[in-house]
């Protein structure tokens, strides 16, 4: 292992890649790092998925945000990452930091929490509660049956690549908010503070898609790791992907920016062999969820961004990355 040199910050998954490699593997683990979430094997004919995921005030949502889309929030990304999976949501625990008790906030947090809660059937079996910066650790808990759990690395040469919604809005909504300190379009501010888990769809995915991810880093970077985790290459559509009508509006410079890079779409984007298209579409319609093809997978490695002609265009990779500077 080469150590990197201290004036070079280590990015996120440089830092995850480091705890990866310390450990060893286990026979009940079917799944460790590396996918939105672990797969565990509690018993023969159930796995369990784990996942966990952290939002910290001023880092993941704007500090005026209102404290029912911070709860809302804080389990709709981790619904996402089980939706990836193909999971079932079960079980959910919440650790609270806040600098000082208080119950308006609490309350208010708790009404978008238990929102999602009952929307999912899911429980809050427990949790820790500190004092401190304020930010929120979620862990879901969801099931699926041994094998059918939808992996980052299970694409196939010539495999569809889908989307479902809209990318970009969210990101949308954070220009905004740095520019004017403010959100004022409610359709953006729903697409940032409150995303739509694609639980239900990333269920009807099973034995249809080989793999599945969330986009929560921005399409790039998560399609990305599919990519590099099925050892192929992605070819991407440019103007294929899903827009908005406020992110239609924009030049497509703008658009595509901040459709690829932008980050908290949590939409699932997903291969399929190109046979299926159509049943794509059907479980998608029965899922009320807008579906997109985008692209497709080919040999080699990397994103290849496509424009309308066909002919490649360079992008650096922006995508959101919690320790570059
Ligand atoms: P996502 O964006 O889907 O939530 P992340 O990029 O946060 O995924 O994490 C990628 C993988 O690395 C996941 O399998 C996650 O569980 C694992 N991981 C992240 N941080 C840690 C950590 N501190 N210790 C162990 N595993 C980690
Ligand atoms: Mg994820």
């Amino acid at each position: 292992m080469t150590p990197t040199p201290l004036n070079l910050p280590l990015c996120e998954f440089d830092l995850i890649d480091r705890i990866r490699r310390r450990l060893g593997a286990q026979a009940d683990v079917v799944l460790g790092i590396g996918d939105d979430a672990a797969i565990v094997q509690p018993l023969p004919d159930c796995q369990l998925v784990v996942c966990t995921d952290t939002l910290v005030k001023g880092v993941h949502y704007p500090p005026e945000t209102a404290a029912a889309d911070i709860g809302w929030k804080a389990l709709a990304v981790n619904l996402s990452d089980l939706a990836a999976m193909g999971a079932r949501p079960r079980w959910v625990t919440l650790a609270l930091t806040r600098p000082e008790a208080d119950e308006a906030w609490l309350e208010d947090f708790l009404d978008g929490f238990l929102a999602l809660v009952i929307t999912h059937g899911v429980a809050l079996v427990g949790g820790d509660t500190t004092r401190g910066p304020e930010s929120i650790t979620v862990t879901a808990f969801g099931s699926v049956p041994p094998e059918q759990a939808l992996r980052r690395d299970a694409a196939q040469l010539g495999d569809d690549l889908w989307v479902t919604g809209t990318l970009g809005d969210a990101a949308l909504a954070l220009q905004h908010w740095r520019d004017t300190g403010r959100i004022d379009n409610d359709l953006l501010a729903a697409q940032l503070n409150r995303p739509t888990p694609r639980i239900a769809f990333g269920l009807a995915l099973r034995g249809i898609a080989h793999a599945a991810i969330d986009v929560s880093d921005g399409l790039l970077a998560d399609a990305g790791h599919v990519a590099r985790a099925s050892s192929l290459g992605i070819e991407l559509h440019a103007d294929a992907l899903p827009a908005s009508d406020e992110l239609a509006a924009m030049s497509a410079l703008a658009r595509q920016g901040l459709q690829l890079a932008g980050g908290d779409d949590y939409e699932l984007c997903f291969s399929a062999p190109a046979e299926s298209a159509s049943q794509v579409q059907s479980v998608a319609a029965a899922c009320d969820v807008r579906v997109t093809r985008i692209g497709r997978l080919v040999g080699g490695s990397g994103i290849h961004v496509l424009g309308a002609d066909g002919e490649v265009i360079s992008l650096s990779d922006q995508a959101y990355r919690h320790f570059a500077s």
